[in-house]
């Protein structure tokens, strides 16, 4: 399998440390408000990544963290925290802010047919939360005060940058070039040494006297800078170096950067082979980002009839190291692609109509689907190809189970239907040729009401999921 890999900036042949066995560490949201589109584009990259390793073979051993500690909204460590301003904003404690779009975080990866991660087990569900490893990140900074790669003043324990030579290898941006780029934010801490040092430990004083979330550490009352929490969750559940690391382009020059830091510095080695990340979804050729207004959710696309796995299977059209732009028509348009997959993935329930698809061209299809998302995740020519090979004949339950490991659009699902309810779409259709449109609507009632929804498309009726009922 190639890889892309941001470090060497390079596609390169992936093979994992231990044989056979990926470890893979992605970067989660921030849960102050919901997700939004960009937000899921993003996920949906991890996802696609780690279905991609499992059909080729690895065990993967995925952890997802949530970030329910509130960081602050600029890279250097100034600015409000936004689980903080949630909180204002909503009249929450920001514990209830955390747990609320936490929820419904996870609510919208289950629509997108995003596995959970399987590498980590809270009390609650599979996700690592910052707030659930405080010990671990206070372990850390210990680490680095001892070796002196962190120091402290009144306000916060920072790392400092200047006493890691590799400091900056991700980006290979030179600390004078970095140092420009902040230039223009003010620095309220006086005794930070230079404006690139990160804040590992913030003390629940001065501007953060009134920090709803705060700890004891052996320093002094306080919470963990943002950077922290992925090094320690990688190095309680995964273990360091680990295989693959993802997030997205945002999260390159400062975030990860200063997760790379971090760990090389605590433990003497690096935090990850390979780094991965997507790139942004924008809209109005702008960047989506809720500090913008340019943002939607599942929900507004749920609003205009649209449901989760055709913007799935957008995201899935374009390349993930390429820009997208959304568009309503970009989206219909993928709706309409995957009405045309439903349609073919129910011939199994008319085997009278079309004839089976050979076993060669399975075998075939598989190949092709296989080795396209081998090469760096090529999702674009792996659904050029399955579109191809719509018109070659009735699929298999088989077929589909496979097609849904690798693309998750809700294709196997399809076979999970009861008979009964199958009758009861048969009958609906019955009823909508004689008109009989109240009779009909009831039937989509009581299906709706078992998660079953209906569409009517040129070929008959159309069913998926319906994740948000
Ligand atoms: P946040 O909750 O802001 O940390 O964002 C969660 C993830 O979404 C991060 O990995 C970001 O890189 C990613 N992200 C944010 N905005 C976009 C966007 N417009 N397109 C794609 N990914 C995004
Ligand atoms: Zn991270």
């Amino acid at each position: 399998m190639k890889l892309h890999n941001t470090l060497t900036r390079k596609k390169e042949d992936f093979k994992p440390i231990n044989d056979g066995e990926v470890r893979l560490y992605s970067c989660g949201p921030t849960v102050y408000d919901y997700m939004h589109i960009g937000n899921l584009r993003k996920f949906t990259f991890d996802d696609s990544l780690r279905r991609a390793l499992s059909a080729s073979g690895y065990k993967v051993k995925h952890v997802m963290n949530i970030t329910d500690v509130g960081h602050l909204v600029s890279d250097s460590d100034e600015g409000e925290d936004k689980l903080e301003a949630g909180a204002a904003r909503e009249g929450k404690s920001v514990w209830e802010i955390a747990k609320f779009y936490a929820d419904a975080f996870k609510k919208d990866m289950l629509a997108m047919n995003i596995l959970p991660p399987n590498g980590y087990r809270s009390k609650d569900d599979n996700y690592a939360r910052a707030t659930d490893f405080i010990d671990p990140q206070i372990a850390i900074v210990k680490i680095l005060l001892d070796k002196d790669f962190a120091y402290q003043t009144k306000e916060a324990i920072y790392f400092d940058v200047a006493k890691l030579p590799s400091y900056g290898e991700l980006t290979r941006q030179r600390l004078s070039d970095k140092e420009v780029a902040v230039r223009h934010e003010v620095i309220t801490d006086k005794n930070k040494r230079s404006p690139q040092d990160f804040g590992l430990w913030f003390f629940a004083t001065g501007r953060f006297i009134n920090h709803d979330m705060r700890w004891m550490s052996p320093w002094g009352e306080g919470f963990p800078g943002w950077h922290l929490e992925c090094s320690a969750i990688i190095h309680s559940t995964l273990g360091d170096p680990i295989d693959i690391h993802t997030g997205g382009v945002d999260n390159i020059g400062t975030h990860h950067v200063n997760e790379m830091a971090q760990t090389e510095a605590a433990f003497g080695h690096k935090l990850a082979r390979f780094w991965l990340h997507s790139e942004h979804l924008h809209a109005d050729d702008q960047k989506m980002a809720k500090s913008k207004a340019n943002f939607y959710t599942l929900n507004d696309l749920a609003k205009k009839g649209f449901q989760p796995l055709a913007l799935r299977l957008l995201f899935l059209q374009a390349h993930y190291r390429s820009q997208m732009n959304f568009t309503w028509d970009s989206l219909k348009a993928a709706a309409q692609n995957l009405s045309n997959m439903y349609a073919w993935a129910d011939q199994i329930y008319q085997p009278s109509v079309s004839e089976e698809i050979t076993a060669q061209d399975t075998t075939h299809l598989l190949e092709l689907l296989i080795s396209a998302i081998q090469d760096d995740l090529n999702t674009p020519v792996a659904l050029g190809v399955l579109n191809r090979y719509l018109i070659k004949g009735r699929p298999t339950a088989e077929l589909l189970d496979k097609l849904d490991f690798i693309f998750g659009l809700g294709l196997k699902s399809r076979t999970d239907i009861t008979k009964i309810q199958k009758q009861m779409i048969a009958d609906r259709e019955q009823a909508r040729k004689l008109e009989r449109w109240d009779e009909a609507d009831i039937i989509r009632q009581k299906l709706s009401g078992e998660g079953l929804a209906i569409d009517d498309s040129p070929q008959g009726p159309i069913w998926h999921r319906d994740h948000l009922s």
